[in-house]
């Protein structure tokens, strides 16, 4: 006779997810089993929040389940695979029923748990798009940019549609939604969650950890409930999301959130259907909460970028982790972990990681990552710094934000170009260059921003593979009105801030 068991993991808390949901009218029959795995590696750190926020919200979601009637394990191990292995024996589970994992990272194990019991993989719900489909949506496609796929999406869905027809009659408000951040810019204050008995233990066991973990464990103020989700939902479109629009791209010195919505980590860990925030997001607006392009603007992030990145993730299979277009092999510098570094865009954005694992998506593409590709750092220690930095992070966000969009190190299998910028652009598009002791506007010299000489470093040195690639051809009529003595200057200025700053 088969005897059911339901495997949930830690990023998929929500009660209808495919194999709860397959086994609903059942559920008092059907042994369910949730692992608090301590399993670490050299390569995988944590930041402590993370920690926190994951095992809390764990913590509540075993408790929802018994209340709704599932019989629950609830292990912490340090072998998840002795620890899994055991309840089957226990249970007498023949058959084992889990959502597809959103990472590869369990393909090992299960087909190890398929020599003892049938293993049964539904699809994952979490996401709107399975990866089968994203294949066959790929497969028409020479190149697989974002835009092409997200008005599949919006058609599929019937999203911000009308007909056949984008409403607005337009698709993209990207130029109402970049204006630089104007003196004094404040956004609201975000909701906060204080941390009940359940997250309390859970801070206690995370500062007990005999482990190398990032930032500040307390003061913890993320949700780690379907309610407390919902809450945070609904507190971003009532108080932010009209002002989402204009300043997503804005970043200002002691404001990291803004106009955010801070509810990336909640997706991740099933705590929010993505469905539901879109549905929230388009009501909104129809409801004249917001205008078209910061409604546009968020469900882009959702029902466009996020499903991109995991249909990608999936498509790129597990070599796409090694990809290194350029060949940069220069290590992360220590000031990457401790913060201490006097570039204040980038110390800003380590103090604010530091705090709550949070930074929003340009201060990690234009100020973190651009930095990391123009100065040359290896792409496989900036994935795991990223990994490990960010509370909201996982192996299929991770992987292709930061080695494809971020660092290109894929060499633009999803980038149209590079997302290399100088101090330009952070200038105009933040307030730090106004408390940095380094000018924006110069380029050699002691007081020069470094991002000016590593950005024209960085094209000189990949010219080659660089010059021909569609909007870049513009960008080398710009250095090629430097002279020869300049641009050798801006390169002996990038090599010794390195050797400086950055040793190899
Ligand atoms: Fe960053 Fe340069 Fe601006 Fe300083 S001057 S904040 S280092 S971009």
């Amino acid at each position: 006779m088969t005897k059911v068991g339901i495997w949930v993991l830690g990023d998929q808390l929500h009660l209808q997810q495919s194999a709860l949901a397959s086994c609903q009218a059942q559920r008092a029959g059907t042994p369910v089993l949730m692992v608090e795995s301590r399993s670490y590696s050299p390569q995988r750190h944590f930041h402590r929040q993370k920690l926190i926020l994951v095992w809390s919200a764990m913590r509540h979601f075993a408790a929802d389940l018994e209340r709704d009637g599932w019989p629950v394990t609830y292990t912490r191990t340090e072998d998840l695979r002795a620890a899994v292995e055991a309840w089957l024996d226990r249970e007498g589970i023949t058959e084992l029923q889990l959502m597809r994992p959103a990472d590869r990272g369990l393909e090992a194990l299960l087909e190890h748990l398929g020599d003892r019991c049938r293993v049964t993989v539904l699809p994952n719900n979490h996401f709107l798009w399975q990866p089968e489909e994203f294949a066959a949506w790929a497969r028409g496609y020479r190149q697989l940019r974002l835009e092409s796929f997200y008005r599949e999406g919006r058609r599929r869905w019937q999203v911000l549609m009308a007909g056949e027809h984008p409403v607005g009659d337009r698709w993209n408000f990207d130029q109402e939604n970049r204006k630089p951040p104007r003196s004094g810019l404040q956004g609201p204050v975000p909701r906060r969650f204080e941390p009940d008995a359940i997250t309390r233990q859970v801070i206690a066991d995370v500062q007990a950890l005999d482990t190398d973990l990032y930032g500040e464990a307390e003061p913890f103020h993320w949700a780690v409930t379907r309610v407390e989700a919902l809450q945070a939902l609904a507190d971003f479109i009532a108080i932010r999301l009209a002002g989402f629009g204009p300043y997503q791209d804005a970043m200002v010195t002691g404001e990291p959130t803004l106009w955010h919505s801070l509810i990336a980590p909640y997706l991740n860990l099933g705590l929010l259907d993505p469905r539901e925030v879109i549905a929230a997001v388009e009501q909104a607006w129809a409801r004249g909460d917001c205008d078209l392009p910061s409604a546009e603007g968020f469900i882009r992030q959702v029902l466009g970028w996020r499903e991109y990145t995991y249909g990608l993730y999936h498509l790129f299979g597990p070599d796409y982790i090694s990809t290194n277009h350029f060949g940069h092999r220069r290590p992360l510098p220590d000031f990457f972990w401790s913060g201490a570094t006097d570039l204040n865009c980038l110390g800003q954005c380590f103090s604010q990681l530091k705090q709550s694992g949070y930074a929003h998506h340009i201060q990690r593409l234009m100020v973190l990552g651009n930095f990391a590709l123009i100065a040359g750092l290896d792409p496989q220690a900036v994935v795991h710094w990223f990994h490990a930095t960010f509370i909201d992070a996982h192996d299929w966000v991770m992987q292709t934000n930061v080695l494809g969009m971020t660092l290109f190190a894929d060499g633009g299998r999803l980038a149209s170009k590079p997302y290399a910028a100088s101090a330009s652009y952070i200038n105009r598009m933040s307030t730090y260059c106004r408390g940095c002791r380094y000018d924006p506007k110069q380029r050699t010299g002691d007081g020069a921003c470094p991002f000016n000489s590593l950005y024209w470093d960085f094209l000189i040195r990949h010219r080659p593979s660089l010059e021909n690639q569609g909007r870049m051809a513009l960008i080398y009529r710009q250095l090629d009105r430097f002279s020869g003595a300049e641009q050798q200057a801006l390169q002996d200025r990038a090599r010794s801030w390195l050797a400086d700053h950055c040793p190899e």
